[in-house]
């Protein structure tokens, strides 16, 4: 079945390109990177979705041996999911903190030198 071979192959080199970003996530530097590198996963996590459709549908025609093959790449969604988590938690740990105003409480962007509110100088700056 020639559909069934196309979306096997695909969802295989889905599967093994996540583990690659995975491994490769402990070395990411920057926010910037890393949302780029979700991008990337929410593409994959785009394609599984299509091939899932494909080997539903497979499976609806009466198509045999389809049951693990849609297991298999539903656990390989789940583990892009899981690294687009992980990044998200990493781009939350290295963005800056925003600063709140000592006076007046007014959250401010992190580069703030004065509350835009009420003129208070930011002393809690790194
Ligand atoms: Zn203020």
């Amino acid at each position: 079945m020639e559909i069934f071979k196309k979306v096997s192959e695909s969802a295989k080199t889905i599967s093994e390109g996540a583990k690659t970003i995975s491994k490769k996530s402990s070395d990411l530097v920057g926010a910037a990177k890393l949302k780029y590198e979700i991008s990337k996963l929410e593409k994959e996590m785009e394609n599984n979705f299509s091939a899932l459709g494909n080997l539903v549908y497979l499976r609806h025609k009466g198509e045999e041996g389809i049951e693990e093959e849609i297991k298999r790449l539903l656990d390989a969604t789940k583990a892009l999911e899981d690294d687009i988590a992980e990044f998200e938690e990493q781009i939350t740990k290295l963005l800056p903190k925003s600063l709140i105003c000592s006076e007046c409480q007014t959250e401010l962007p992190a580069a703030a030198n004065f509350c835009f509110n009420c003129g208070t100088k930011v002393i809690d700056h790194d």
